[in-house]
């Protein structure tokens, strides 16, 4: 009972502490998840801002470079209308609007056919005829919009990149009558995003129609690669802005990407956050926290382990002395108190459900002469052996117990005296059949007497106790060996 008692003791401590350790986990694995989504949130803030910030600087650049081709634009339809070619007045005009339009290389003119009519100075060798332009048919043949932006490419077999920003001339009836260019290097494009904020292992890139790269920083060597399907998604579905994660195929970095379209102009801005970067000053406090938690878990179940082991080793000794105290160490019977409580507990199960029961009392003949003739430590065997007989012959529901120095009670339970009678006999017969072995010479014999009581309703411990006692006497006096049943003399 008491065993069992202390294993569920230990049994409730681990499922406390396992189900604390879960909760623990889970709090923590919730709290992992917060401070990510946290981070991840930031992260996108930022980017999106950076992508708002580049966008105005982007679309101020366009306006600004739109404004001067207009004018230029609107001056030369004024000279088509009035049938007067162009003229030096013309030229400086277009002169001096370029010194004040730095974002582009210069500005040319071409008419009908794509014949370059007039242009400021080039650093470079400028292009001499602009009709075999991929952009010139589309321009001729109306563009619904007042501004053309073209794909990269070089001004000229030795020119830098640039991106041509385009305005229609018309004739006063509504005819095509040339072109109005300015083209911007890359080289500024690429400035602009540098002057962006995306953070280590970030990427900032500006793409046209069709999402042809225009210009990305950092510079990459073949840059115009693939384009993420997602940002392709965003722009089919016609979205002004938006995030995404993707795995670069520039150059294979994971990043989450914050997408802007430019307001009026076809052009789609993308800022990207290296998740490594991003992720880098949560995944060290993560770090920080999981050798915690591994730590805490490690003491808690290293705790549990000890007092689990203290409280079984305790419950051992307990257990061991408690049998010591019931026990009587040389014949491993119950000792005499201990057999009067089993006994107390029988009598009163007996009454109880009105269940014979029958007392046996034991004593071994002339043990004194065992003694004297063997000596003590013989005269212990026999005590010993007598004991096994005793438990080779009961049953299981049987009680033994050695209550005198060499006497011995037994409590047959369920038993009535004809049959205590009879396991009494076989009791005797079998211990005057059994041999002690002694180291020299021929082993002892011994035999004993036994006296036998049943209970009836009257009877309590002591008296059932003195009955068999009784008997006892009869037995030893009708000449030992001999079995005798509490008032039957002979
Ligand atoms: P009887 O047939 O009348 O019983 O004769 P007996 O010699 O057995 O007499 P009694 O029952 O009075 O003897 C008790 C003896 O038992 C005294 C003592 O020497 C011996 N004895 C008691 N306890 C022990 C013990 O633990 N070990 C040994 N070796 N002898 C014991
Ligand atoms: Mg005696
Ligand atoms: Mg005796």
């Amino acid at each position: 009972m008491e065993q069992l008692h202390g294993g569920r003791f230990v049994t409730r401590l681990w499922r406390v502490v396992g189900a604390m350790l879960l909760l623990l986990s889970l709090l923590i694995a919730q709290s992992i998840q917060t401070s990510r989504s946290q981070h991840e949130e930031r992260a996108v803030v930022e980017a999106y801002s950076v992508a708002r910030v580049l966008e105005s600087d982007i679309a101020n650049l366009v306006d600004k470079v739109r404004i001067a081709l207009h004018t230029v634009a609107v001056e030369r339809e004024r000279r088509l209308a009035g049938g007067a070619g162009d003229d030096e007045a013309t030229r400086a005009y277009i002169a001096n609007l370029h010194v004040n339009v730095r974002d582009v290389l210069g500005i040319r003119v071409a008419d009908d056919a794509g014949r370059l009519v007039y242009q400021t100075e080039f650093a470079t060798a400028p292009a001499e005829d602009l009709g075999g332009q991929p952009w010139f048919a589309k321009l001729r043949d109306g563009y619904d919009s007042n501004v053309l932006i073209s794909a990269p490419h070089r001004d000229g077999a030795e020119g830098p990149l640039v991106v041509d920003i385009i305005r229609r001339v018309e004739f006063p009836d509504g005819r095509f009558a040339g072109a109005v260019v300015a083209p911007v290097p890359a080289e500024r494009l690429v400035t602009l995003l540098a002057a962006a904020e995306a953070g280590p292992g970030g990427s900032i890139a500006v793409r046209g129609e069709g999402l042809t790269l225009f210009a990305r920083y950092p510079v990459l060597a073949g840059q115009d690669g693939a384009v993420p399907d997602a940002l392709r998604d965003l722009v089919a579905r016609g979205e002004v802005a938006g995030t995404f994660h993707a795995v670069s195929p520039l150059d294979g970095t994971d990043r989450l990407y914050s997408y802007r379209r430019v307001a009026a102009y076809p052009l789609h801005i993308t800022v990207a956050r290296s998740t490594d970067e991003y992720l880098g000053h949560w995944r060290r406090d993560m770090g920080v926290v999981a050798l915690l938690s591994s730590m805490l878990f490690a003491v808690s179940i290293g705790a549990t382990l000890m007092v689990d082991r203290a409280w079984r080793r305790q419950r051992r000794i307990a257990h061991l002395l408690e049998k010591q105290a019931h026990t009587d160490p040389l014949t491993g019977l119950a000792n005499r108190r201990h057999f009067m409580e089993v006994a107390d507990a029988e009598l009163a199960r007996s009454r109880r459900y009105d269940t014979p029961l029958s007392m046996l009392m034991i004593d071994i003949d002339h043990f004194k002469e065992v003694n004297d003739a063997h000596g003590h430590r013989a005269g212990d065997r026999v005590l010993q052996q007598l004991a096994r007989t005793c438990l080779e012959i009961l049953r299981e529901v049987d009680v033994a117990g050695r209550v005198g120095g060499e006497e011995f009670a037994i409590l047959l339970p369920e038993t009535e005296v004809e049959g205590a009678f009879e396991v009494a006999e076989r009791l005797r017969t079998a211990v005057a059949a059994a041999e002690v072995p002694r180291e020299e010479g021929l082993p002892i014999r011994v035999t004993i007497s036994i006296g036998v009581a049943a209970m009836d309703a009257a009877t309590n411990l002591d008296t059932l106790m003195s009955q068999a006692d009784d008997a006892l006497y009869d037995a030893k006096h009708g000449g030992r060996n001999l079995v005798r049943r509490f008032g039957q003399r002979g």
